[in-house]
């Protein structure tokens, strides 16, 4: 019997690693860690647009444009994520 397979695409919850805000939420494609996000995958946005925590004010993460896409690299260390694969 063919194992279910896992759609490769999940939301996942990109937290503060300060505070514990919730910042965004992602819909990530691949298994790998989070370096960056595509702004056009961020279903919802928490924080005011900045890159900055909103409550503690942390910056985490650089705006930048690859292949003219913006996106928004992560500061590692700067936050953790919920619902990614276990190892
Ligand atoms: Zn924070």
């Amino acid at each position: 019997m063919a194992s279910r397979n896992r759609v490769d695409r999940r939301t996942i919850a990109i937290h503060c690693a300060g505070c514990r805000t919730l910042l965004y939420k992602y819909l990530k494609g691949g298994r790998g860690g989070l370096v960056k996000c595509f702004v056009e995958r961020i279903v919802s946005d928490f924080t005011r647009g900045d890159l900055k925590c909103p409550e503690c004010g942390q910056t985490f993460a650089r705006e930048r444009v690859i292949s003219g896409r913006p996106v928004h690299k992560i500061i590692q260390g700067k936050v953790y994520t919920r619902g990614m694969s276990r190892k």
